[in-house]
């Protein structure tokens, strides 16, 4: 799906300079390198404050910490999406409302979140889904009007930016409260291990979620409040250093291949090519085809016998898992969620283009 092997030996000497460096350095946790990409992606995503954190999973709970939500209090959230947004809302004691996306964006939208809204509801979480960024103008109009928080869960869609209806433009995780970001291997923006970070133009919420990454403390050994342990790794901040100065590049390598994808799919009739939203570019995470007449998962195997690499992002409904029904009426359904879970198949697409391997890769499924 990525070919993080190519992508490394492409700038393998400074990489291997960055890790090297810590090394002799010896200050493994709040070593320099995490002030420097602390800025650099503050100036990259023109935000006030960037926190870097352990994971994109850590960022998004921390960020529910920083708002002060009670037990009880409701977060709506995406029923289509990965485990992480919605895990940290039931940790700490909130309730997921797990709503419905738009089946052609992946996303959802103001008025599926306005539909959900009761007197517990405190927070909407809107999810970037591979790559391209939520109609977010109204659904910051919602939050306003119902007095909600917004947190990001840019966790797929670094780099991709929105532009609102006066012509302004901002990048996803800015818009919000708080953007939660994730440098997972496999992001855009990947490092080599875990690594997270949280974006904010308040500097209350920033003061707060700096502290909370940091055991609650606002000195050393002085414990303000409850928080956890959750930093970058100095070696990983040295590495995302590096490929920040490519992300554009990458970002734009992935767009050539979709672009390619799109050329060669979308005559055939069988799949639905990704929708490119006119409001948001599209930093493709993802290239995400929707196969109709229930063949997607003949497709899938057809493809793993000519052994081209799919995955299906995601095969269930969150309220299907065991571990959300809990918060769901037994008979829950969301039929426009169950059939997108049905029918998805996302492709690879990276930064390493080989323009033999896409085309055989069409060729396979125009076959098929
Ligand atoms: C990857 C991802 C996360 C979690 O990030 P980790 O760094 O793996 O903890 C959260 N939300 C979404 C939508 C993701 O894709």
């Amino acid at each position: 799906m990525v070919d993080l092997k190519n992508q490394y030996l492409k700038i393998k000497n400074e990489i291997d300079d960055a890790i090297i460096n810590c090394v002799e350095n010896t200050q493994f946790i709040n070593g320099p390198s995490v002030n420097t990409f602390q800025n650099a992606l503050q100036s990259y995503l023109n935000v006030k404050h960037v926190i870097p954190c352990a994971n994109g999973t850590d960022s998004l709970q921390i960020a529910m910490m920083a708002l002060d939500l009670k037990p009880g209090d409701e977060v709506i959230c995406p029923a289509f999406t990965y485990v992480a947004t919605a895990e940290v809302i039931g940790l700490l004691g909130l309730i997921p409302v797990m709503v419905d996306v738009d089946p052609n964006t992946f996303n959802i939208t103001a008025e599926i979140i306005e539909q959900a809204i009761t007197t517990k509801t405190k927070a909407i979480v809107p999810v970037h889904l591979y790559g391209q960024s939520c109609d977010m103008e109204p659904i910051i109009n919602l939050a306003k009007k119902h007095k909600l928080f917004i947190i990001e869960d840019n966790a797929q869609a670094i780099g991709s930016e929105y532009t609102f209806s006066d012509g302004t433009r901002a990048k996803t995780g800015t818009m919000g409260d708080i953007g939660s970001i994730s440098f997972f291997p496999s992001k855009n923006l990947g490092c080599f291990g875990d690594g997270g970070a949280l974006t904010t133009n308040n500097d209350e919420l920033a003061y707060k979620m700096r502290m909370i990454a940091n055991h609650g403390q606002e000195v050393k050994y002085f414990h303000k409040i409850l928080g956890c342990n959750s930093r970058l790794d100095t070696i990983q901040a040295a590495i995302l250093n590096v490929k920040l100065k490519k992300l554009d590049e990458y970002i734009d390598s992935r767009n050539q291949m979709s672009k390619y994808y799109d050329l060669k799919l979308e005559s055939n009739k069988k799949v639905q090519i990704p929708v490119r939203q006119k409001n948001s570019n599209h930093v493709f995470h993802q290239y995400t085809l929707r196969v109709k007449d229930g063949a997607r998962n003949d497709l899938q195997k057809y493809l793993s016998v000519h052994k081209i690499p799919s995955m299906i992002y995601y095969p269930f409904p969150l309220y299907k898992q065991p571990a959300f029904e809990k918060y769901v009426p037994f008979d829950f359904v969301i039929p426009n969620v169950e059939q997108l879970c049905s029918e998805v198949i996302s492709i690879p697409i990276h930064t390493e283009i080989n323009l033999e391997h896409m085309n055989y890769i069409c060729e396979k499924i125009n076959q098929f």
